[in-house]
């Protein structure tokens, strides 16, 4: 057999991520390769430094790209600041709360978690009484976006009450950076990571990181070295650096820096708030929408993310047969329920490049395509009216 070069489909992006690229960003991929220690790369890291910044709000001198996916981040935030027998308080709403107290425990910390509803908000109440009940916690950990469910949770509230508690914060935005409102340094967060491929809509595989000078101090007051050689955060400087000479300390992924540097540009064109103000439009049309079918929204509206929507599944819907049509009739992706919810929502999201009008209007009408098919019960047209008519 003949293995022939691989051309994927082309599909519209609207599950948890990766979200749809931007054109211009798989243009920046295709630049020539050079050398990543290149005076020309180097002047383009420090560039894609301040364009990390300005995503995150924040003036944070350790900030960078890890060369890895979301994951690495988490795992880049858990491995430099927690220390053997240090105790983390983590809150777990969702899936990604739940890999980060997996995190603590491998990093030899003990997890306290304070466990909140599926679909709900992190409750700050109850991450009080946490913290006031384990006076020697050291560190704050939650998810800001949980994906697995869409729901969102007061970051600032929560980095409040870890500074009352002398706690620092390890906060997951992998995707909120960009598709909701966050301030790094205006909400005191020590550190803080993202993913390339959510609402920044650049290919997978990075994920920015930042850290304050608080958990700088930390991470240079260890006992003990941090356990990963790849994620630590003394070596990665080396190379990241601002000042001096950069040391060789692995090949960073050359191209994908471009993707990013690219994303980023097209985030500062559009400017912050205007993207996260863009999000939170097509999330209303979408969910305009979705309600004249007569489908209703996991998540209470002032908990709701407007890049990922967790819907309902009806009664008697195959969720596996809707998915399947929309993937082969509309090369339309969206994502199915995890962990508890799997079988019971689906994951709309609306990140980055595709939180767009054509994308709306396109997803509503291939659902109504497909539940009509399941005999599900509404009126024909009046999901795309009543998207029409939030954009008008
Ligand atoms: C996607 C996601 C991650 C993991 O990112 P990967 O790039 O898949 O490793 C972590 N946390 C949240 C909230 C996510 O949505």
């Amino acid at each position: 057999m003949t293995i022939t070069p691989f051309h994927p489909p082309k599909r519209t992006l609207m599950g948890p991520g990766p979200s749809d690229v931007h054109p211009r960003i798989t243009e920046a991929l295709a630049r020539p390769t050079i050398g990543h220690l290149d005076p020309e790369f180097i002047r383009m890291m420090d560039e894609l430094k301040s364009l990390i910044q300005y995503a995150f709000k924040t003036s944070n001198q350790l900030t960078l790209p890890i060369s890895a996916p979301g994951s690495a981040g988490m795992e880049a935030c858990f491995a430099n600041l927690v220390e053997e027998g240090d105790k983390v308080i983590v809150c777990i709403n969702g899936v990604f709360g739940g890999r980060m107290k997996e995190n603590v425990i491998r990093m030899g910390g003990t997890a306290i978690t304070v466990d909140s509803d599926w679909g709900r908000a992190v409750d700050p109440k109850a991450v009080e009484e946490t913290l006031n009940a384990h006076p020697d916690a050291k560190v704050l950990a939650f998810v800001h976006a949980e994906t697995s469910t869409g729901a969102r949770s007061d970051a600032k509230t929560l980095c409040q009450l870890a500074r009352k508690h002398n706690c620092l914060t390890i906060v997951d935005t992998v995707t909120s950076l960009a598709g909701s409102e966050l301030e790094v340094d205006g909400w005191g967060v020590d550190a803080v990571y993202s993913g390339s491929q959510k609402c920044l809509s650049c290919v997978p595989g990075l994920s920015p990181v930042s850290f304050s000078e608080a958990a700088v101090e930390k991470i240079q007051a260890r006992k003990t070295p941090v356990r990963s050689w790849f994620l630590d955060m003394n070596l990665v400087m080396g190379y990241w650096g601002g000042d001096g000479k950069r040391a060789y300390h692995h090949t960073a992924p050359v191209n994908q820096l471009y993707a990013l540097h690219e994303a980023l540009c097209l985030l500062q064109e559009e400017g912050l708030d205007n993207s996260w103000q863009r999000h939170q439009r097509h999330h209303q049309a979408l969910v305009a929408g979705l309600a004249a079918m007569g489908l209703e929204m996991l998540v209470p509206e002032e908990e709701r993310l407007a890049q990922l929507n967790a819907v309902v599944i009806p009664e008697g819907v195959d969720d596996l047969a809707v998915r399947q049509q929309l993937l082969a009739e509309y090369n339309l992706e969206i994502g199915a329920g995890l962990g508890a919810f799997a079988g019971k929502v689906w994951r709309i999201g609306l990140m980055g490049y595709a939180a767009n009008q054509t994308n709306v209007l396109h997803c509503l009408s291939a659902l109504e395509s497909a539940l009509l098919r399941q005999g599900h019960r509404f009126t024909p047209g009046e999901a795309v009216k009543a998207a029409i008519s939030v954009y008008q």
